[in-house]
């Protein structure tokens, strides 16, 4: 490949070259937590890349298995006092392994070719996918298999993927939100509202509870039935045309002129969602529109913070949705941070104080609560290992503050501590924090 094609020959020298190596940000970095290993750290990694884009270095398959050892949690981001722009560093080297094929083999790229090449680029697939799926668990053969012992003729490898598979949900976002929802009271804002694709299989209910949040917030909302990926998986996994396209379907598809916000729940997307201008840099049609769109999108806390969102009346009952359980009384709940929404896009503290407005809740803190969780993306897939450690440690934090709820706002963050909590017998509920508002509110109509 020519240098003119290079990811990281061609990416801005300011940003390669920033890294004043302090080491600032080795503690935050969970690999080199474990490893002790400077290759491991951020620092070490920033120094593989440089010396990439000086042509001191071949970008070689042990190049390539590092950067997919790393995270990309973005930890090391927030530590540094350079400002380091780790994501775009990150984004590059993964594209550039991508490009140079050095970790290529018939079954990774079969694997690769039919999630993100194809599954995740029409989301009417991955419904299919789903619509299969929720058959089989409804029809109790999901239970039927485990239960008969046959899944022990498996590797161990694919049992333990099978015992991650996400229950499906019962309907789609299509079928629980309408295309315009109507603000309660006087409309103050018009917004769109993405619905992703693992957010839309698994967690429909959170965004049919944002929008009922943002409508009794004076929000008219926004939310075709069909809609597209953002494009971070691709952008994280180095396919970079395939991010491009999907930015501007989405583009396209949420005209940013014509929205005062456009609102993702899920911090993973949100993370990607606000960098379209720098993945369109190079196009002209697209780039002004772009600048726009990353203005226009908004994490649904931070933007329910920036409108000053309308505080319940009600108390918060337990579970009631989940165990009709209606017993009154304060329920402590701890909050996990989703990396991409603490370190990708510095919301730390809006998700927070919606928890602490909720009457019936007492935020209680976790420790180490923006160490990641393991989920990141499709880590817990890619690295089992390192991802079963990580969730370990964050299982051992959250029993540490005996609460009876668990928040915390990404799809892939919200999976992994639900199935943490099944391996450890664990027994909170784990929630988006959205959901818990949404039922405040809806505990308010019923009084
Ligand atoms: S993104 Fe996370 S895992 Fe990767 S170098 Fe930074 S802190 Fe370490
Ligand atoms: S990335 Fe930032 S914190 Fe880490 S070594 Fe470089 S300058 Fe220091």
């Amino acid at each position: 490949m020519s240098a003119a094609t290079s990811h990281l020959k061609t990416l801005d020298y300011s940003v390669v070259q920033q890294c004043m190596h302090c080491g600032m940000c080795l503690p935050t970095c969970p690999t080199y937590d474990k490893t002790k290993l400077e290759r491991n750290s951020p620092r070490g990694r920033i120094a593989l890349m440089r010396a990439i884009a000086d042509d001191r270095l071949e970008v070689t398959k042990t190049f390539g298995e590092e950067m997919y050892f790393c995270l990309g949690c973005l930890a090391c981001q927030t530590a540094c006092p350079a400002g380091v722009n780790y994501a775009e560093l990150f984004e590059h080297a993964r594209a550039e392994i991508e490009e140079r094929g050095v970790l290529n083999s018939p079954k990774r790229n079969l694997i690769r070719g039919f999630t993100v090449g194809w599954l995740f680029m029409d989301l009417r697939r991955l419904e299919l996918l789903g619509k299969i799926l929720r058959f089989y668990q409804q029809l109790g053969l999901q239970a039927l298999i485990r239960r008969s012992g046959v899944l022990k003729l498996l590797s161990k490898r694919m049992q333990e993927l099978e015992a991650m598979t996400p229950d499906v949900q019962p309907a789609f976002s299509a079928e629980l939100i309408a295309p315009i929802t109507s603000a309660v009271g006087d409309r103050k804002y018009r917004v769109g509202m993405l619905t992703g694709c693992a957010q839309d299989l698994t967690f429909s209910d959170v965004n049919r509870d944002t929008v009922e949040v943002l409508a009794a917030n004076g929000c008219e909302v926004v939310s075709p039935p069909e809609q597209s990926c953002c494009g971070s998986l691709h952008a994280h996994n180095g396919e970079w045309m395939l991010a491009q396209q999907l930015a501007r379907r989405n583009i396209d598809q949420f005209p940013p002129e014509r929205f005062d916000a456009i609102i993702t729940n899920a911090g993973g997307c949100g993370s990607h969602l606000k960098h379209y201008a720098k993945l369109l840099a190079d196009d002209p049609v697209y780039l002004h529109r772009a600048e726009l769109w990353d203005r226009r999108v908004k994490d649904i806390h931070e933007w329910l913070a920036e409108i000053r969102f309308r505080v319940p009346r009600s108390a918060f009952r337990v579970g009631q949705r989940e165990t009709r359980n209606t017993e009154l009384g304060t329920q402590t709940v701890t909050y996990h941070e989703s990396c991409h929404l603490s370190h990708g896009q510095r919301i730390v503290n809006q998700p927070r104080e919606i928890l602490r407005a909720i009457p019936g809740l007492k935020l209680v803190e976790l420790p180490e609560a923006s160490w990641c969780c393991g989920s990141a993306g499709i880590y817990n897939f890619t690295q089992p290992e390192m991802a079963g450690q990580l969730l370990d440690r964050k299982i051992r934090h959250i029993k540490s503050t005996g609460v009876s709820i668990v928040a915390t706002a990404n799809p892939g963050c919200l999976l992994q501590l639900i199935n943490g909590a099944k391996q450890h017998g664990l027994k909170p509920r784990i929630v988006h924090p959205i959901t818990l508002l949404a039922e405040a509110y809806r505990a308010e109509r019923r009084e």
